[in-house]
C-alpha cells in the first residue's frame, strides 16, 4: 500500500501524486502530477483526475471526456437527465404534470388580480349607479303618486273617491311630460348598467379556451419541414408549379394539360404514423384525375402514382377503395371539386386510410394491404394532369398515436 502510494508521486514534484490523466491527441500521459500537466498543456479541459474515472456510476457523464468534435454535447447530455432508475415515460408524465400545475396556478394568479382591480374599479363607479337607481325609482313614484293613491284607499272617504279621480285625471294631463320623465332617466340608467359589457370578455374567454385547446406536447404540424420535388422523367412533371404560399402550405399545380408527378422530399419511416392533409381543386369535365399517395423509392421519377398505392378523385385507378365509414371519399366524375382530405400512413402497419375533412364522415382504407411492401422505400406523392388542377398540402405532422377519428 505504502509502496504504491510512494509509486504514484511524481518524481519531479514529490509534492504531488500522478493522479491526472492527459489525453491531448499527441499528448497521452496517463499517470502525470497536476504541475506536470500544467506544463504540458494550457488546456485544462484535457486533463482528468483518476478519481473521477474510479468513482463515476452508470449515470455519471465527464464535462469533456470522450475527445469531441462539439463540445456542447458533453452539457446537452448532462441536461438531458439521463437516469437509469426513471423511464422516459416518467419524466414526460412528470413534465406535463409540471406545466399544467404552473399553468393553472399562473392563470389564477392573474385572473384573482384582475379581478380585484375590476372590483375596486366598480366600487369607485358603486355610488354613483346607486344615485341613479333610487333617482329613477323616486321619479316613478312621483309620476304614479303610488304613496297617496295608496293613503287614498287606506283612509277610504266620500272625499277620496273624488280626489282619486282627480289624480288619475291628472295622469292623463301629464301623460306626455310623464312619459318622457321617464324615458329620460330609464336611458340613464340603462346607460350605466351597459357600463358592464360582457361582449368582449365572453368572446376572450372563449379565446383562452381556445387556446387551451392547442396546447399539445406531442403533435406539432411539420409543413415548413416538408418540401415538394418534381419527378425527373415522368411525362410532364418538369412543368409542374411548385410553390409555397405565405400560409406556408404547398401548392401544387400544372403549366401544361399531361400528367406530372411530385413527391415529398423524404422517405417514409414505417414506424412512423403520418397525416397529411390536401386540397384538391379540379373543374374539368369527368377528368378528375388528381391522385394522392405512396410511390415507391425506385418509381419516384419514371412512374405514375396509379402503380403505386393512391387515392384518385376521379374514383378509378386506385387502391384506397375499401369504405369503412359513410360513402366513397372521391367524387367521381363531379366538377367543380374543390375540397379536402386527410391521409393517414403507417407503413408498419400496412395502413393507409383517406376520409373526407374536417367531417371525417367518409372514410376508406387500403384494400389490400400487402400492397404495401416490406423493406421498401416509399415517399408520399401527387399528380395531376390539367392546367386547371390543383393540389395544395395545407398540413402535415407525424403523431405518436392517431386520434379516434378515423
Ligand atoms: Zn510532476
Amino acid at each position: 500500500m505504502d509502496q504504491e502510494k510512494k509509486q504514484s508521486k511524481c518524481n519531479i514534484h514529490p509534492n504531488f501524486n500522478n493522479n491526472l490523466l492527459l489525453f491531448e491527441e499527441n499528448n497521452i500521459h496517463t499517470k502525470i502530477c497536476l504541475v506536470c500537466a500544467k506544463k504540458l498543456t494550457k488546456n485544462i479541459n484535457k486533463i482528468i483526475e483518476h478519481d473521477d474515472l474510479l468513482h463515476a456510476d452508470q449515470d455519471h457523464i465527464f464535462s469533456s471526456f470522450p475527445p469531441l468534435e462539439n463540445e456542447d454535447i458533453y452539457n446537452t447530455i448532462q441536461n438531458l437527465e439521463i437516469k437509469k432508475d426513471i423511464s422516459i415515460e416518467e419524466i414526460f408524465v412528470e413534465k406535463i404534470n409540471n406545466y399544467f400545475i404552473s399553468l393553472k396556478k399562473e392563470i389564477n394568479q392573474k385572473i384573482d388580480l384582475l379581478q380585484n382591480q375590476i372590483k375596486s374599479k366598480l366600487i369607485q363607479m358603486g355610488d354613483f349607479s346607486q344615485n341613479q337607481r333610487e333617482l329613477l325609482l323616486d321619479i316613478y313614484n312621483e309620476i304614479s303618486s303610488k304613496f297617496e293613491i295608496q293613503k287614498l284607499y287606506n283612509e277610504y272617504s266620500q272625499d277620496s273617491g273624488q280626489r282619486l279621480k282627480e289624480i288619475i285625471k291628472e295622469k292623463y294631463q301629464n301623460i306626455k311630460s310623464n312619459t318622457e320623465k321617464l324615458q329620460k332617466n330609464i336611458s340613464e340608467y340603462q346607460k350605466i348598467i351597459n357600463k358592464i359589457n360582457l361582449k368582449t370578455p365572453n368572446q376572450i374567454q372563449q379565446k383562452i379556451l381556445d387556446l387551451i385547446d392547442q396546447i399539445d406536447f406531442i403533435k406539432k404540424p411539420l409543413i415548413d419541414d416538408i418540401e415538394f420535388q418534381k419527378s425527373k422523367s415522368y411525362k410532364s412533371s418538369q412543368s409542374l408549379l411548385i410553390q409555397r404560399l405565405q400560409n406556408r402550405q404547398i401548392q401544387i399545380n400544372q403549366s401544361v394539360n399531361n400528367f406530372g408527378v411530385s413527391y415529398a422530399n423524404f422517405i417514409l419511416d414505417p414506424n412512423q404514423k403520418y397525416i397529411f392533409r390536401v386540397k384538391l381543386q379540379t373543374n374539368s369535365q369527368s377528368d378528375s384525375f388528381l391522385f394522392v399517395g405512396i410511390i415507391q423509392e425506385q418509381n419516384k421519377d419514371n412512374k405514375p402514382i396509379s402503380n403505386g398505392i393512391c387515392y384518385n378523385e376521379r374514383g378509378d385507378s386506385m387502391t384506397i377503395n375499401k369504405v369503412v365509414k359513410g360513402n366513397n371519399v372521391f367524387e367521381g366524375e363531379n366538377i367543380n371539386i374543390d375540397k379536402e382530405i386527410e391521409m393517414r400512413i403507417h407503413l408498419a402497419q400496412k395502413m393507409i386510410k383517406v376520409a373526407s375533412y374536417p367531417n371525417y364522415q367518409n372514410i376508406a382504407e387500403l384494400e389490400n394491404k400487402n400492397l404495401i411492401l416490406d423493406n421498401t422505400k416509399y415517399r408520399f406523392a401527387v399528380e395531376l394532369n390539367y392546367i386547371i388542377h390543383k393540389i395544395t398540402i395545407t398540413y402535415f405532422t407525424e403523431v405518436y398515436d392517431f386520434d379516434q377519428k378515423m
